[in-house]
């Protein structure tokens, strides 16, 4: 199936193209985000695959539609970036990577938090300056810790897991019970008794119109004060210029994401060479407490695999008529456009 591959960077097209080598579909490659402006490039392609940060809004699936395209395959789990109803309303089939390495996901989110608690960015770029002083590298211990995980899915649950391993109390919230999450340890309390009691706080529910903001000035002034927030979810879920208040205040002792609300402009791209004009960005950098990395919790090379895997797989059954079994329900996204 001729399919249009958009936002797609070098590693895109060497593991889709791997994924693609016994079913022969026919992929062309576009650097370019998906928007408005570019998604004339896709004309006469049945299928499209796009990746967290372009839009799929409403607007643009009008340009799709009218031009041929059926499918919209994201090589995500979230789907936050697509106006599933007005795809719906197209007749255009959209479906995701429902399951893929939570272990990528969870492992990098115990590395940030282990980051920013003990400060190993700074000293490694101290050390690279012949510079080997402690002086400011003083973390705290995490075991003993109480550890809050809102979303005890698939992705929170294996945090649960190392967390309870490093001898932690976790403590979780989420709309449903998973027992897999109390298998780990972990106790459900309400997300007030969350945000009180715990010293980190790590976000892995998805972004919908109900999480938008879910950590802002509000629910920070509730939370423990000099608590550490990891968030590897989605940059919505936090208000950041409230983070950055609590910052300078004190209440929230250290924030490490892989996520940012206004990411779309400037995760995976170089723009060293260039001014950047975010000025939020910039100010968390300056936080010798901030960790900010670029959307590569997922990086790992069997989250990869199984991604493009599941991502040709789909296309073919769209191509097959089979039954879509990653497709996403109509209703599945409220958050389409935040
Ligand atoms: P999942 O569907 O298995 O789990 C999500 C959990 O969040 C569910 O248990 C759900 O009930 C819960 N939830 C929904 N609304 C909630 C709320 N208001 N409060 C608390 N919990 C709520 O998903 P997963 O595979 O564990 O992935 C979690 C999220 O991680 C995804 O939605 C995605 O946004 C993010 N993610 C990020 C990366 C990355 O590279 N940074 C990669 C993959 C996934």
């Amino acid at each position: 199936m001729k399919t249009a591959v958009f936002s797609a960077r070098r590693y895109d097209r060497t593991m889709l193209e791997r994924a693609n080598a016994g079913a022969g579909h026919q992929l062309l490659f576009f650097d370019d985000r998906l928007t408005a402006e570019t998604a004339s490039l896709a004309a006469g392609c049945e299928a499209i695959c796009v990746f967290v940060n372009d839009t799929v809004d409403a607007r643009v699936l009008d340009i799709l539609a009218a031009q041929g395209t059926r499918l919209v395959a994201t090589r995500s789990t979230g789907y936050n970036q697509i106006d599933t109803a007005a795809a719906e309303r197209h007749g255009i089939a959209v479906v995701r990577v429902t399951e893929y390495s939570p272990y990528s996901v969870a492992e990098f989110a115990v590395g940030l938090l282990l980051a920013v608690n003990r400060k190993i960015a700074r000293a490694s770029a101290r050390t690279r300056d012949g510079n080997f002083d402690l002086e400011g590298l003083m973390g705290v211990d995490l075991h003993g810790k109480t550890v809050g995980v809102i979303g005890t899915g698939k992705i929170g649950v294996i945090f649960a897991r190392i967390m309870a391993g490093f001898g932690c109390q976790v403590v979780g919230s989420d709309p449903y019970v998973n027992p897999a999450f109390e298998a780990a340890g972990g106790r459900y309390v309400s997300v007030d008794e969350l945000l009180s009691c715990s010293d980190v706080v790590s976000l892995h529910c998805p972004l919908t119109r109900e999480t938008t903001h879910l950590v802002n000035a509000q629910t920070l002034a509730r939370a423990k004060r000099g608590c550490i927030l990891v968030n590897t979810s989605r940059g919505g879920l936090v208000d950041t210029e409230a983070a950055i208040g609590a910052l300078k205040s004190g209440q929230l002792g250290g924030l490490a994401i892989d996520v940012y609300e206004q990411e779309a402009n400037l995760f995976f791209q170089d723009l060293s060479s260039t001014i950047i004009a975010d000025d939020i960005i910039q100010r968390l950098v300056s936080f010798p407490n901030v960790i900010v990395t670029g959307h590569q919790a997922f990086f790992t090379e069997e989250a990869i695999g199984q991604i493009m895997q599941t991502t040709i797989d789909s296309i073919t059954a769209f191509e097959r008529g089979e039954k879509l079994v990653n497709r996403v329900p109509a209703t599945g996204n409220p958050a389409a456009g935040t």
